[in-house]
């Protein structure tokens, strides 16, 4: 048996969530003070999911990088290589807020897109 600690961020509460497992089977989850924290150490156990923010590279832009966001939560596991895939993506100003700068990022269903409009240098 293990237990994992979590501490719930659905609320400013922060309850400290526990969840106990054997072999991938969950237990008992206690600790929480309502159901949302519950279903929050149940996903964060089995399919831990984060938004991702970064920049990108922009050539011909009035700045150098424009930052960008998944347009909704990317699995926790696929982070590292998502950023490493953006880290050798570069667009061509100008950017409109909301451009997909990465369709369907890793196979994800995800899409990146662009969180700023940035100008076209003069
Ligand atoms: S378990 Fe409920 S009360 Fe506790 S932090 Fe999470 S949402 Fe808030």
């Amino acid at each position: 048996m293990k237990t994992h600690h979590f501490t719930c961020i659905k609320c400013p509460l922060s309850c400290q969530v526990e969840l106990i497992e054997d072999t991938g089977t969950v237990l008992e989850i206690k600790g929480w003070t309502c159901n949302q924290g519950e279903q929050y150490a149940l996903d964060e156990f089995s399919n831990p999911l984060r938004m991702l923010t970064t920049t990108i590279r922009v050539t011909e832009g009035i700045l150098p990088v424009v930052p960008v966001r998944s347009r909704a939560p990317l699995p926790k596991s696929l982070i590292p290589d998502c950023v490493s895939v953006l880290s050798t993506t570069e667009i061509e100003a100008p950017v409109m807020c909301g451009q997909i700068i990465c369709c369907n990022i890793l196979d994800t269903g995800v899409d990146i897109i662009a969180s700023r409009d940035l100008e076209r240098r003069p």
